[in-house]
């Protein structure tokens, strides 16, 4: 299969729509919709993904306190529970592998997590121009 890479390189669905949320161009309602509607494997490699996107951006724990504000998790469910711990990367390891039925509700965290994060990291180190084909979403 020919692959074709470079200028108009397109991003995977996953890929844009969890940036998208982390721009504030789609809201995380609408990631919850799309995400819950995934098979069960593909929700696991989304989680996989949003830690992923963590990682690069940086996150910290106050980001995850932050992101648990905003997404709409009680403070007592498990994957609540785990994000506002020290440290933060095995707290995220923890929170991928909480049974399927956490799945949606460690989304929500993960990615009101990972949204904070980004947030900074784009009006921080990537302010004015950069190269990241998820910052230049079109
Ligand atoms: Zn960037």
């Amino acid at each position: 299969m020919y692959s074709n890479l470079g200028e108009g390189e397109q991003l995977r669905a996953s890929e844009r729509i969890i940036n998208e949320v982390a721009q504030g161009l789609r809201s995380l309602e609408e990631a919850v919709t799309w995400f819950s509607a995934l098979e069960q494997a593909e929700q696991k490699a989304a989680l996989h993904e949003v830690v992923r996107y963590s990682m690069q951006a940086h996150a910290t724990v106050d980001d995850g306190r932050e992101g648990l504000l905003r997404s709409g998790i009680k403070p007592t469910m498990t994957p609540a529970v785990l994000i506002v711990r020290e440290p933060i990367l095995e707290q995220m390891g923890k929170i991928i592998n909480l049974p399927p039925a956490e799945y949606v509700k460690s989304f929500r965290v993960l990615l009101s997590t990972f949204a904070v994060a980004d947030t900074r990291r784009r009006e921080t180190k990537c302010r004015g121009t950069c190269s990241h084909g998820w910052h230049n979403l079109s």
